[in-house]
């Protein structure tokens, strides 16, 4: 063949094949999805194969794809943070690729993990010093509770306690209005205290002496000290009867607890700050750490063995050499706190960094409770495992950067997100999540080779689970509340957390019947009640359903108050009841009242029907309309 016949040989294959392809190219691209989706399960089949399991692919996805904040209290800390530098979002992104890949890599060498003979390189970090965050605010538990729960986190590799007092404690003197009407005897302190000491607890108090002091400054006694008048969030540092008021119970707090290790003094959150004519020539910054510096200085003048820690959030974003002039590297150590399954998405490198050339030692705080939602009931396990999870691996990358190292941790329980927010999961409904976080953390990891120590510590007898769920050896994918595993077990609160299951049975079955009556039907929405106009057979149709939930939630009022009777006093046993069950039980009962109403009506008018007054508030129609007669509607 010479060139031309060549060329269109070729020409006429490649018309050919251009127009198959044109007719085949939905076939191709079929094929072409199909060998995608192949490759797809063959690196999901690989992937699931890295333990510590699928939690941890969660997680990493959580690090690009969750928004989320990690609480409100965080939510507020950000609004007030100042606007990122340009670059610093881009910053964060590139960071978080980094720690990805860091993280891939690490949690395939951590495998299942270490026992004698692991190798030197896989060995998981386990912090020196683990605490659990005892939050008493305004909900004390009995000390015969107490003395059921510190054996359970010395027996899971607790060292410690960070008891946060607030109203619960016995103020005195002019302090005393302070302490609310079911706080804590002295008497009832000091045998806490024993407890703690008889298990090898340490105890770190922790005082709010900046922010947050809504419990003291929410009273007229103290409204004078606030920043800004109208909220009592955060003191006036430059009114000297902050310090008088600060010193007076910094001196109560350490004559009770004697000579401790540590004080925390709080400091984060200080929302209010710079806005009273007193403060409002002087820079935030400076306001910020002359305040920490007088209050630390006061605590080691006082107590020359005690060291201060403060909560870090004030100092994230603080230069250096700012942090240096106040000497904050000298008079305290940082408590670096996030509770939201990113750690490092909320305090990067470049934190890390100042923080290693200002301090030679840092603390860092996670979460067991009270981090997902103020109104939650039970803590999601699966959440804080991996908040957890994530820290140690943190804490194993950054350690070297100080040169006395990472102190510990503090596995923090919130009972509220502030003084004046409802009770978000209380002890009793988070022992699980407390002992499964607290394990991790002793052991630097968590896996199926703890599951017996478990077992045994919650009490599960012949209850506790020893199935493996692909992977998840607690099935957190499936039970992130840990329902199934730990309910039928015996370790103090039990009864309360199995009851919480069938609450929350309820409560669906309760969500379900209101979006059905009051939104989703036609016959019983305000618009009915309100002109009292429904189908009765309609009404009863809907009611179907009524008197048994309404039963059911009435049936939970007695067990949940003897579950909770040797936890907690009658004031807040009613609380609790009256936030999460009460709300229930008097919408239900609002119905039946409404179903009532509406099924009296014998006869109807004819529309249409009189029109609400409310409309001409809202300017829909000028004035009240009268019925209109069948001449009008016409
Ligand atoms: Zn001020």
């Amino acid at each position: 063949m010479d060139r031309t016949s060549w060329k269109s040989t070729i020409a006429s294959y490649a018309g050919w094949f251009t127009n198959s392809l044109r007719r085949r190219r939905s076939v191709l691209f079929a094929l072409f999805l199909s060998i995608l989706l192949l490759v797809l399960c063959v690196q999901y089949n690989t992937s699931s194969d890295i333990s510590i399991q699928s939690i941890q692919n969660n997680v990493v996805m959580s690090e690009f794809e969750s928004d989320e904040q990690q609480s409100p209290k965080k939510q507020l800390q950000m609004a007030a943070a100042p606007v990122p530098v340009p670059g610093s979002v881009r910053k964060m992104k590139k960071d978080n690729d980094v720690n990805f890949i860091e993280e891939i890599q690490t949690r395939k060498s951590r495998r299942i993990q270490p026992n004698a003979e692991s190798t030197q390189q896989q060995q998981p970090y386990v912090p020196p010093h683990r605490l659990i965050h005892i939050d008493f605010k305004g909900a004390p538990p009995k000390v015969t509770y107490l003395q059921k729960l510190f054996p359970l986190i010395k027996r899971f590799g607790g060292t410690g306690l960070l008891l946060e007092w607030e109203d619960m404690f016995p103020w005195t003197g002019t302090l005393s209005p302070m302490a609310a009407g079911n706080a804590y005897s002295r008497t009832e302190i000091k045998e806490i205290l024993k407890l703690a000491a008889a298990n090898n607890l340490e105890v770190i108090p922790l005082i709010q002496t900046f922010g947050h002091v809504e419990f003291a400054l929410k009273l007229p006694d103290f409204a004078h000290l606030r920043e800004v008048q109208e909220s009592p969030q955060a003191l006036c540092p430059s009114y000297n009867a902050s310090n008088k008021f600060i010193e007076q119970m910094i001196d109560q707090i350490l004559e009770i607890h004697g000579n401790v290790n540590y004080l925390h003094i709080g400091c984060d959150e200080v929302f209010h700050m710079g806005e009273c004519f007193r403060c409002r020539a002087k820079a935030r910054e400076d306001l910020f750490l002359s305040h920490v510096k007088q209050v630390a200085t006061y605590v080691r003048a006082k107590s020359p063995n005690t060291i201060p820690i403060i909560w870090d959030d004030m100092l994230r974003h603080l230069p250096v050499a700012t942090m240096q002039l106040y000497d904050i590297g000298k008079l305290v150590e940082p408590m670096v706190w996030v509770y939201a399954e990113d750690v490092y998405r909320f305090v990067m490198q470049s934190v890390w960094e100042k923080y290693q050339i200002v301090f030679s030692h840092a603390w860092t705080a996670s979460a067991f409770k009270g981090a997902f939602g103020e109104t939650l009931y039970v803590p999601n396990v699966k959440r804080h495992l991996e908040n957890n999870l994530n820290w140690l691996q943190l804490m194993s990358n950054e350690n070297s950067r100080f040169t006395g190292g990472f102190k510990g941790i503090v596995v923090t329980g919130w009972q509220r997100y502030d003084h004046f927010a409802v009770l978000c999961e209380i002890l009793p409904s988070s022992i699980p999540s407390m002992v499964v976080n607290l394990l991790a953390t002793t052991n630097g990891y968590m896996n199926q080779t703890l599951q017996s120590n478990l077992n045994e510590g919650l009490k599960c007898g012949i209850f506790g689970h020893t199935n493996e769920y692909d992977g998840d050896f607690l099935n957190l994918n499936n039970d992130p509340y840990l329902w199934d595993q730990f309910s039928r077990c015996s370790f103090p609160g039990n009864q309360f957390f199995r009851l919480l299951y069938r609450l929350q049975t309820i409560e669906a079955d309760y969500n379900d019947f209101i979006l059905a009556t009051k939104k989703n039907r036609g016959w019983m929405t305000s618009y009915n009640v309100e002109h009292e106009f429904s189908s009765p057979l309609r009404v009863d149709e809907l009611m179907n359903d009524h008197a048994r939930i309404y039963r059911s939630l009435l049936s939970m009022i007695r067990p949940i108050q003897e579950s909770l009777a040797g936890i907690f006093d009658k004031y807040t046993i009613s609380e609790w009841i009256e936030q999460r069950v009460y709300p229930m039980i008097r919408e239900m009962e609002k119905i039946q009242k409404e179903a009532h109403d509406l099924k009296a009506k014998k006869t109807w008018p004819k529309r249409p029907l009189p029109l609400l007054r409310e409309m001409v508030r809202i300017g829909v129609i000028d004035r009240e309309l009268p019925t209109p007669s069948s001449d009008e509607t016409k």
